[in-house]
């Protein structure tokens, strides 16, 4: 066990690679310590698919992103289907960003590709689909039925957050307004609260259409079994515990919330993980003395906990 008050550093790997530039749809490039676009060598051997310039859609603004979580056992990009899955930055746990695609293009990778770029975090369990991405940090949590999920990197957490709020201040369309709102919308639904768990819940169709056009940040966690019924604990909300062990954003857009509310990167990513770890789930009385709140969206509750959280000491650990 690594005990983890409040002392990770946050490297940004030096790479020799380059190009190191943010595309824009303008063509304008703006220059980032760790990103690397997709005519970069890195990029072009890190898919494992074919590469996303094959067919697309316009996209409408952007005005959205939404966060993924490599680390499904199944091919999910090698969709049967035919559709041309693809996303537009894959996150290395080095910290490195690879722009893999264009951002004035769409390719399918949730409910709102149309609208939405889309990220995916890398972890131990995408090496189907990607490569740079072996091994991986767990945390125990008692409230999941997998008793742990996949954890992302200090470098992972910080260098996406700088990009996406630099994304936040683009105005695409050349209208004069930035596009992107710096919202998240696991803690839209409920003022002043995050969404933690739908406790294996359905999430309502309305809900979901109001996630759909939602313009902001987004986990796919929140969206991904919106139209589904499964009863695995912690499903929805922060994390997404079929088919496997990952967020699936859902940690990102936790941390992402925080930053905004002022929480400094280590803050951010100490009670990031402590509320993850947290029991809170799983005794009604305990959800209940925090200050839960509910609501009903239709037909079922939805659960989350107070953001006031840098009040109390964070001390995580990471594991198993
Ligand atoms: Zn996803």
């Amino acid at each position: 066990m690594i005990k983890l008050l409040l002392l990770w550093s946050t490297p940004v790997f030096a790479d020799p690679q380059r190009p190191d530039t943010l595309v824009l749809p303008s063509g304008e490039e703006i220059e980032l310590p760790y990103i690397r676009n997709w005519t970069s060598p890195e990029a072009a051997k890190s898919l494992r698919w074919p590469a996303c310039q094959g067919s697309s859609s316009a996209m409408t603004g952007p005005t959205a992103i939404t966060l993924h979580e490599v680390g499904a056992p199944h091919d999910n990009f090698n969709d049967p289907t035919g559709k041309n899955r693809c996303i537009h930055f894959y996150v290395r746990q080095d910290g490195v960003i690879l722009q893999l695609a264009p951002l004035d293009r769409t390719w399918g990778h949730a409910p709102n590709s149309g609208h939405a770029i889309g990220v995916e975090i890398a972890n131990g369990y995408g090496g189907l689909n990607f490569s740079f991405s072996s091994g991986a940090d767990r945390i125990a949590v008692s409230w999941s039925g997998t008793r742990y999920l996949y954890w992302q990197t200090p470098p992972q957490f910080d260098n996406l957050y700088d990009l996406m709020m630099k994304l936040a201040e683009i105005d695409f369309n050349g209208d004069g307004v930035a596009d992107i709102p710096k919202n998240v919308a696991n803690e839209r639904m409920v003022e002043d609260y995050f969404l933690l768990s739908t406790q294996g819940l359905r999430i309502n169709p309305a809900v979901d259409g109001w996630l759909n056009s939602y313009e902001g940040i987004v986990s796919h966690s929140i969206h991904a079994y919106a139209d589904e019924v499964l009863v695995e604990d912690g499903n929805g909300g922060l994390t997404r515990t079929y088919p496997s062990a990952r967020n699936d954003g859902g940690a990102m857009a936790l941390y992402t919330t925080l930053r905004l509310r002022g929480l400094s990167a280590d803050e951010a990513r100490c009670y990031t993980m402590q509320i993850a770890q947290d029991k809170l789930l799983t005794d009604p009385s305990v959800v209940a003395a925090v200050g839960i709140a509910s609501q009903d969206f239709g037909y079922h509750t939805w659960k989350s906990i107070p953001l006031n959280v840098a009040e109390q000491p964070c001390v995580t650990e990471l594991g198993p």
